[in-house]
């Protein structure tokens, strides 16, 4: 078995600790044939210093170390968050078209877009997972589910990235809209929330998979045992994109 891509990463441009050529050397070393650079987008407190310029400049990072090694593709991506039920994402329209991939997933340290959105999304998760008020589970999972399956529509999304982590959402219904928009869904190796008990919920739809590290340093590019580990438990190692099994 053999991993063939990380899907997943973030370098110091955000909260990181490596260079983009370091994660790239790391990879390299790894034996791996690509690796995505997919940082957050600029709505994550994390990415709160970066703009348009600043994303250009990694592209253009990128583009110099795609002339300077010629033995692993580096895709440029980013780690976009999902902000409003109306489906938006933090990228301005302007900038979709200088990345190869778009990842998207919720985070606790994100603006919305509105302060409804702030309301419906983030504080009603919030109440349901850390104060457990449980009776509030159906309406922000209700909240949640809009803001995938609109932006699912919206956007070119890759790839859903650690789904189920404190925003919940109904996981059959993006599953189902997953797979006819060939979006891959994430098994973290860090915040491991799709669990076996989720993925066999859905194992009956055609959805695709992908072992992400959501390496925030070099030494972590490639780490995805316990996401593998996951996909074999699920019995789905067979639909994960980026590991061969022969
Ligand atoms: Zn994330
Ligand atoms: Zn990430």
């Amino acid at each position: 078995m053999k991993l063939l891509y990380d899907i997943h990463t973030h370098t110091n441009y955000s909260h990181g600790k490596s260079t983009i050529e370091q994660m790239v050397q790391s990879a390299r070393e790894k034996g791996l044939e690509a690796i995505y650079i997919t940082e957050h987008a600029m709505n994550h407190h994390y990415a709160k210093h970066l703009n348009s310029e600043k994303y250009l400049e990694m592209k253009c990072e990128i583009e110099r170390l795609r002339q300077k090694y010629d033995d692993i593709k580096i895709f440029f991506g980013t780690e976009a968050n999902f902000i409003s039920t109306d489906g938006s994402l933090d990228i301005p329209d302007s900038d979709i078209e200088i990345y190869d991939v778009i990842l998207a997933g919720f985070h606790v340290m994100c603006r919305m877009k509105s302060f409804k959105d702030f309301l419906k999304l983030k504080l009603m998760a919030l109440l349901v997972n850390k104060l457990k008020f449980g009776f509030l589970s159906k309406l922000s999972e209700k909240y949640c589910t809009q803001a995938v399956m609109n932006a699912l529509d919206r956007y070119d999304i890759r790839m859903i990235t650690h789904p189920m982590s404190n925003y919940r959402f109904d996981l059959r219904k993006v599953a189902e809209k997953c797979a006819q928009k060939n979006t891959i869904l994430e098994i973290n190796n860090n915040r491991r929330l799709l669990n076996c008990e989720y993925i066999k919920s859905i194992k009956d739809i055609d959805v695709m998979f992908a072992v992400g590290s959501d390496a925030h340093n070099k030494n972590d590019v490639a780490k995805v045992d316990e996401a593998v580990l996951i996909a074999l438990e699920s019995g789905v190692i067979d639909r994960v994109v980026n590991i061969s099994v022969n």
